[in-house]
């Protein structure tokens, strides 16, 4: 019997989730990077089932937060139990601001228009956990420019935020091909940083820990990689596939030549 979970759905196809292999992958990639990772679950864990991988990586060593795509899926996990920070990586309505306080949810900041809409309808107790992200050519939500940045930074008020993080995503990290755009967008990211000081620096996704070293941040976001698919098909990690399916022939036949 084969360690793992299955999905079955009353037909003779089934998909089979290797949790053990999940952890393999995690452990791997951390070889490579040396640093604590991000678990990316979003997507109900890139379709492996949220629950389960949520379980086995909330005890990992090398995990020690979780990002997701929405609130929903945020709140989702805490939950289960959940008790690492949980980033949600993409815009909250504010409508749903008393939620993330509730459930001690991190959310993303991406605009001084964002900030000064949260200050209007704060009226908590507990500071908003935030990550800065900064936007250096993904052309998703992001700050653009330094002197965006250092605007935020200056005119935050420091009752209602607790800046935990600042992170990009890169548009180009999985194209062997686009080398250059890549460096342009990493530099980009530490010119904006600057020499102010986070709890958490991150800007790498799978492709960027598997094909580039960076040394600089101290947190890794590890997304399709963790369910053993390489995102460029180069193979220059051995990951494990988590997910395989299953199925039956349910009937062969033998037929002649050209019979039409
Ligand atoms: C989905 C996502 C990731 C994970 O990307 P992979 O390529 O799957 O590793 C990382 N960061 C952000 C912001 C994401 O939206």
């Amino acid at each position: 019997m084969k360690r793992g979970v299955t999905v079955t759905h009353y037909r003779d196809t089934h998909a089979l989730i290797r949790l053990d292999y999940l952890q393999d992958n995690v452990n791997t990639l951390y070889q490579r990077v040396q640093k604590p990772m991000m678990a990316i679950i979003k997507a109900n864990a890139y379709g492996h089932g949220y629950q389960e991988v949520a379980n086995v990586l909330k005890d990992h060593e090398h995990i020690s937060m979780f990002g997701v795509a929405t609130l929903k899926e945020a709140i989702d996990l805490r939950k289960l139990g959940i008790e690492q920070d949980i980033l949600v990586l993409g815009a909250i309505p504010l409508k749903d601001l008393d939620f993330v306080i509730d459930y001690d949810i991190t959310l993303t900041l991406f605009s001084k228009e964002y900030m000064e809409e949260i200050v209007e309808l704060y009226h908590h107790e507990k500071p908003v956990k935030v990550h800065i992200k900064i936007d250096t050519g993904m052309n998703r939500i992001g700050l653009k420019t330094k002197t965006e940045f250092e605007d935020v930074l200056r005119n935050y008020p420091k009752d209602i935020f607790q800046i935990d993080g600042v992170f990009t995503h890169f548009a180009t990290a999985d194209d062997p091909l686009q080398n250059d755009a890549y460096e342009n967008q990493l530099n980009m990211f530490y010119d904006i940083v600057g020499d102010h000081q986070f709890r958490y620096i991150h800007c790498q996704n799978s492709a960027s820990m598997m094909y580039h070293h960076e040394e600089k941040s101290n947190l890794a976001r590890i997304g399709i990689a963790m369910y053993g698919v390489d995102p460029a098909g180069e193979e220059s990690v051995h990951l494990k596939q988590v997910m395989s399916l299953y199925s039956r022939v349910v009937m062969i036949k033998k037929i002649k030549k050209e019979r039409k």
